[in-house]
This record gives structure tokens, C-alpha cells and sequence, in this order.
């Protein structure tokens, strides 16, 4: 599918936290909110931009939590969290197939009974042929984030910006939840972000965005239409480049 000019960002890395795929303050998953943000991705590819899904596993598992919680080794507990986003692809994956649009998962630890190893060329083929990539197990390694594995994964598949998809609507001073003096930024600097440490993502992914000047954008998950209207150029949430 080729990418079309109108698109503000014609190949995008969609990073959904495993909190967009349970109810706000809840665990585990939840088949409406799975189909909503399924939905919210057929939407997206409809407007013919070329979709990598990054996949998180908070509502399952923490690997710092379980380690703690359970007395495993911290690396071993990590492993736990990255399957725990195996099993948010194979959800997302049957609530995007429903909507009618062809996806494939791509993981970076074998799972080759439910998916393909990841690999970039083979990655990049798929999102040509329009079909919605989602790239679960993170970056295959332990002690860092999903947010990391989705700025990597921009890097390698050349996607012109990394869409970050949050609670809130973007980059606050504060907790716009507990202050509500907390002053909202539509645009901000890579530097600035990263100085300020306004919790956008994990500072690793804003790094390695900042180095490559992919843009970041932080926006709400829960407002239908958002990731379509980033996508084309719509004024949504919080911008972060070199400016
Ligand atoms: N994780 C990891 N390596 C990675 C990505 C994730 O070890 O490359 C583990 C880590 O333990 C993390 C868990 O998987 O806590 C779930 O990922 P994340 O916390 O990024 O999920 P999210 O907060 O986005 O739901």
C-alpha cells in the first residue's frame, strides 16, 4: 500500500499501553475497550497510513511488581511481562481481524505456534501489503520498556513519527489529575521534555527519538478519532520534535 501524501505521517509506530486494553483503573481485558481501540485502529488504516501497533502489558504484568511480589529474579519477571504483551497482541489482533482489516503479530521472543518472529524487512513488506503490524515482546530483553521497544522499532522500520496513545491528553507540568494548576503543553522540544523529565515515556525511547528526529506525539486514547486525526495532521495533544 503505497503511503499517501495527504497523511501528515504516512507510516506510524503506535504505542497503546496495556491500560488502553482494560478498564481505566482496572486488570486484565476488557472486550470493549479491546474493540473500541480496534475500532480506533481500522480507522486509521481506513485513511491508508501504514500502522506498527507497540503493544504493552501493564494491565497483566510489571516485571519490577512481579519480581518484588513474587520473589523472582528481576530478568525473569521482565520475560513474564513481555508475554504478558504476547497475549495483548493476539487480543488486539482478533478485535482489528473483526473490523476486517488483515494484521499479522510480530514478536521478539519466539511464540511460533501464535506468532512470526519479528524481522524488519519482513515487517516493513507487511505494512506495503496495508495490513496492521502489531509487534508485542517489546525488545526481547529485559530491564527496559515497551516504550523503548516502540521507539526502536520506529528507528528500524523508518516511521514518520511515534504516536505515544495515554490517559490523559497529552503532556501536562503536572498530573492534570491531582493539580488541576497543571498547564498544558501542545508543543514542546525534545531537550525540554527530556530535561524537565514531564513523564511523556521512558526517557531511553525520547532519547533515541530526539537523536533520530522522529517526532513524538502524546495524545488521549480514550477521545474516539484522535489516532486518526494525528495521523492527518490534526491538531491533537501534545507535539514533541526539535523545534
Ligand atoms: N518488558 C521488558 N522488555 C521490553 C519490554 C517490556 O522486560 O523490551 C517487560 C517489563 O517488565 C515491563 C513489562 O514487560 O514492565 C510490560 O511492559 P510495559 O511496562 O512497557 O507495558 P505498559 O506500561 O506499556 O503497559
Amino acid at each position: 500500500m503505497p503511503r499517501k501524501t495527504r497523511l501528515a505521517y504516512g507510516r506510524i509506530v503506535l504505542k497503546i499501553s496495556g491500560e488502553g486494553l482494560c478498564r481505566p483503573g482496572g486488570f486484565g481485558l476488557d472486550a470493549d475497550e479491546i474493540e473500541r481501540l480496534a475500532r480506533e485502529i481500522s480507522r486509521v488504516h481506513e485513511a491508508r497510513a501504514q500502522v506498527a501497533v507497540v503493544v504493552g502489558g501493564g494491565n497483566l504484568l510489571r516485571g519490577a511488581t512481579a519480581a518484588r511480589d513474587a520473589r523472582l529474579p528481576e530478568a525473569t519477571a521482565h520475560y513474564m511481562g513481555m508475554l504478558a504483551t504476547v497475549i495483548n497482541a493476539l487480543a488486539l489482533q482478533e478485535a482489528i481481524e473483526s473490523f476486517g482489516v488483515e494484521t499479522r503479530v510480530m514478536s521478539s521472543i519466539a511464540v511460533a505456534a501464535v506468532c512470526e518472529p519479528f524481522a524488519r524487512r519482513r515487517c516493513i513488506a507487511h505494512l506495503e501489503k496495508g495490513r496492521v503490524v502489531i509487534l508485542a515482546a517489546g525488545t526481547g530483553r529485559p530491564f527496559v520498556t515497551t516504550d523503548t521497544a516502540a521507539a526502536l522499532a520506529a528507528l528500524e522500520i523508518g516511521a514518520d513519527a511515534l504516536l505515544k496513545a495515554t490517559k490523559v491528553d497529552g503532556v501536562y507540568s503536572a498530573d492534570p489529575a491531582r493539580n488541576p494548576k497543571a498547564k498544558f503543553y501542545p508543543h514542546l522540544s525534545y531537550d525540554r521534555a527530556i530535561a524537565d523529565r514531564l513523564g511523556v515515556m521512558d526517557l531511553t525511547a525520547l532519547e533515541m527519538c530526539r537523536q533520530k528526529h522522529i517526532p513524538v506525539i502524546v495524545f488521549s486514547l480514550k477521545k474516539n478519532g484522535n489516532i486518526r486525526k494525528v495521523v492527518l495532521g490534526g491538531k491533537v495533544g501534545t507535539i514533541i520534535d526539535a523545534r
